[in-house]
């Protein structure tokens, strides 16, 4: 008998592995059985030695976890950016998720109106909370939902606008990460750009000249992702709106992040507001619901009723709408803005923010010594100030001050010592991200909160390079 024979058949490894069928399922499980088997033949063949049966037994458990893994994994988003965009942007709040459970589990009133009996219209769910928060409840004011503020610029410019003009000044054409760029979805939305100004100076009379009889509506867009500084002039929003309604025209701000609550109250660089945006007299807000706001990724359209009617009846409306989990995340979320005391506790975009530098140094200084002990020989840990930035485009240039474990290879050239950290950071059972500068690999703790510190510091056991 050769070794090739000696290989256990397929059945009677199976027999060996009830563990792992029971978690993944026999079809499955064969598979990664027959996968182990062909390998060990191949290596054989190239004259490696017989694997004993327990290393077989173990490579097929783990080739078998590995594929029953999900590709959707939870992190530790410590890199410094709170609102993280590859990383699924804000934590939602445990109200929220609750209600996405609900929604998800049961059959839900979604649209359907449970004091008539009749149909109902699921923008209603959030639309009256919407008008609240940020008119006053103004009867007024009515919101729809889609999918995110990308989808709510499109479809607010081609309900508005579509076969004619939008005006929006040279200075804000901006580029959004993910190839969202004001140009091109003008031009998807089928409405004609009409750019006015400079980069770096607008004004009103810019505006005024603008308007002709082909011109749809006046446009503002927030420069989320960066700052024009210096010689710089731009049009006042209440200067813009009386423009746009002197000529009968809605004017239409694109406001990227923006927050329901005053950022300068909590401490933190002032952000425009949609409250502030439909005071100054713009007729639609657009905004993102999982920026700062801290919801559900959705887009939020917020205005004149009569425009909101009009965008709603557009068919793309249809195909860009939100289904019943955001929704119900999205209620939770901005239910919570109703009690201001209690926000800063219950929003964890919010919370991390707002979060104290003396609580971040403390953990710093607990967690420390666990991960030297982890790393060991291959770096130096310290407790370092760092820098955190809000992300998704939100105030671009302020910073918040945090505090990192800043990890130094011992190496004497550290560029490989620095990838493998990051490399053995990122493999762990739920995967670390931190960020390399300045020859060290830091992972600023902002984001792991105490409620985590206990599953991060089990895990650095498994830390491997
Ligand atoms: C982020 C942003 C968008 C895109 O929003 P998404 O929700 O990511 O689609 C559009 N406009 C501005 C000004 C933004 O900041």
């Amino acid at each position: 008998m050769n070794d090739i024979q000696r290989l256990p058949a397929v059945d009677r490894v199976l027999q060996q592995l009830p563990e792992s069928i029971a978690a993944h399922g026999r079809q499955m499980v064969t598979a990664c059985v027959r996968a182990e088997l062909a390998a060990a033949r191949e290596g054989l063949r190239h004259g490696l030695p017989l694997p004993d049966e327990s290393t077989l037994y173990a490579a097929i458990r783990r080739r078998a976890d590995e594929a029953g893994r999900a590709n959707l994994r939870p992190v530790f988003n410590l890199t410094g950016t709170v609102l993280h965009t590859n990383l699924g942007r804000a934590q939602l709040a445990e109200e929220a998720i609750a209600a996405m459970v609900e929604a998800a589990r049961a059959p839900c009133a979604l649209e359907y109106d449970l004091a008539s009996g009749g149909r109902g219209d699921r923008d209603d769910l959030v639309s009256g909370l919407l008008a609240e928060i940020v008119a006053g409840g103004s009867p007024e004011i009515a919101a729809t939902i889609v999918n995110n503020n990308a989808a709510a610029v499109l479809l607010t410019l081609n309900a508005l606008a579509q076969g004619k003009e939008a005006v929006v000044s040279r200075g804000e054409l901006v580029e959004i990460g993910g190839a969202f760029r004001i140009p091109d979805v003008m031009r998807r939305a089928q409405v004609k750009l009409h750019e006015i100004g400079t980069t770096n100076r607008t004004h009103a009379k810019d505006f005024q000249e603008a308007i002709g009889p082909k011109t749809a509506l006046l446009m503002k867009i927030h420069t989320s992702n960066y700052a024009v500084t210096g010689f710089t002039a731009a049009v006042d929003e209440k200067v813009i709106a009386g423009i746009a309604h002197g000529a009968g025209l809605p004017f239409v701000i694109d406001l990227g992040s923006g927050t329901l609550c005053d950022f300068a109250a909590h401490g933190l660089p002032a952000e425009p507001t949609p409250q502030q945006a439909l005071a100054a007299g713009a007729d639609i807000v657009t905004f993102s619901g999982d920026k700062l706001l801290g919801g559900p990724q959705a887009g939020l359209i917020v205005g004149r009723k009569d425009l909101i009617a009009k965008i709603k009846k557009n068919p793309l409306k249809r195909a860009l709408r939100v289904g019943k989990t955001t929704l119900a995340a999205l209620e939770a979320t901005l239910r919570l803005y109703r009690d201001p005391d209690r926000l800063a506790e219950r929003l964890p975009t919010l919370r991390l923010l707002t979060r104290p530098l003396d609580n971040i140094t403390a953990l710093a200084e607990r967690l420390q010594p666990d991960v030297q002990g982890a790393i060991g020989a291959q770096a130096t840990v310290s407790v370092a100030p760092c820098s955190s930035q809000i992300g998704s485009g939100a105030l671009p240039v302020e910073r918040l001050p945090s505090i990192a474990l800043r990890l130094s290879p011992n190496a004497k050239k550290p560029g490989k010592a620095l990838l493998a950290i990051e490399a053995a950071f990122r493999s762990l059972p739920m995967p670390v991200i931190g960020y390399i500068r300045d020859d060290a690999y830091h992972l600023d703790l902002r984001c792991l909160e105490a409620k985590d510190e206990a599953r991060f510091v089990a895990q650095l056991q498994h830390l491997k390079f």
